[in-house]
């Protein structure tokens, strides 16, 4: 959940000036216009709940949240205007569509219903999608959140209440609210069950229960095939590396921690996630060189 009071306690904290980089800038500004903004709330079935917690549909796809487009417009210029800032230059990435233009109301439907419809919509729009990448999807993502946020993690509650401890089925690999993969994992000690894994969705903001041993985008579960890695001196920041489909997850530990905040625990998994690229770019060379020798 997008919680400005916690943000501000934990930028202090590790004494961060949030409108010195874009992600914190933006994630910032959309905690702040959270308070702003009035959703029209919805109510789901229990069948609905039902099928979206066991994977085969998502909330969102039965009944979406209506983003009045007005106001939508107005929280997407607030938070582009803060990602501008944010670059040293002073030259925000533009070679973007008229916001005006781009979001109809049933773009926002559609968006509303499954974020990962903005991929669609951006190649009938005509825009490079690589650079689209860089600036318009995450503007556009922190504005819908903002929507999506709250009404997320209620759900996410409900889920939890859904399930008695003792109940094991196959969790979902996609998020249960909107249906789009996780951002992100965190393991946290619990009372009576040890350490549980949840994912994470920053489209929408919710989180769920998910096996230990599994990856999360393939949804294996051989343990050989899986394994975490770190930096030296830091093991609450890990990637869990998947060898059958070649993806990792970034992972944080400590997640039962008063000042956990998913949003920002992975943007402090980016120099791990940087280092373990650059890691695996030097072992590819050496292999197409030891294969071409
Ligand atoms: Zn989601
Ligand atoms: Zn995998």
């Amino acid at each position: 959940m997008l919680s400005l009071k916690k943000l501000d306690r934990l930028f202090a904290k590790y004494n961060i000036n949030p409108a010195e980089d874009q992600f914190l800038a933006m994630l910032h500004e959309a905690a702040r216009l959270k308070a702003e903004v009035t959703v029209p709330e919805v109510e789901w079935t229990p069948e609905e709940m039902q099928d979206a917690l066991h994977g085969k549909k998502p909330l969102f796809a039965s009944r979406f949240i209506h983003v009045p487009r007005e106001e939508f417009l107005r929280v997407f210029a607030a938070i582009r205007a803060v990602a501008d800032e944010s670059i040293p230059s002073g030259d925000p990435c533009l070679n973007i569509p008229e916001p005006e233009a781009f979001f109809t109301q049933d773009t926002l439907d559609a968006l509303a219903k499954y974020p990962d419809a903005l991929w669609d919509r951006i190649e009938e729009a005509g825009m490079d999608l690589t650079l689209a990448e860089l600036y318009f999807v995450p503007v556009t993502a922190f504005a819908m959140r903002v929507f999506l946020d709250d009404a997320a993690t209620e759900a996410s509650r409900a889920f939890d209440r859904m399930v008695p401890d003792t109940v094991h089925f196959k969790r979902s690999i996609t998020c249960p609210v909107c249906g789009t993969r996780a951002s992100m994992a965190a393991v946290g000690a619990t009372q009576n069950r040890g350490n549980v894994k949840r994912l994470y969705c920053a489209c929408c903001g919710a989180d769920w229960q998910f096996e230990r041993i599994r990856c999360a985008v393939c949804g294996d579960e051989a343990t050989s095939e899986l394994q975490y890695v770190h930096l030296e001196g830091d093991d609450k920041h890990r990637l869990h590396v998947c060898s059958a489909c070649d993806s990792t997850v970034a992972t944080v530990f400590g997640a039962e921690s008063e000042d956990f905040d998913p949003e920002f625990e992975s943007w402090r998994c980016a120099e791990l996630m940087v280092a373990y690229a650059q890691t695996r770019g030097q072992a590819q060379k050496d292999a197409s060189k030891a294969g071409n020798a």
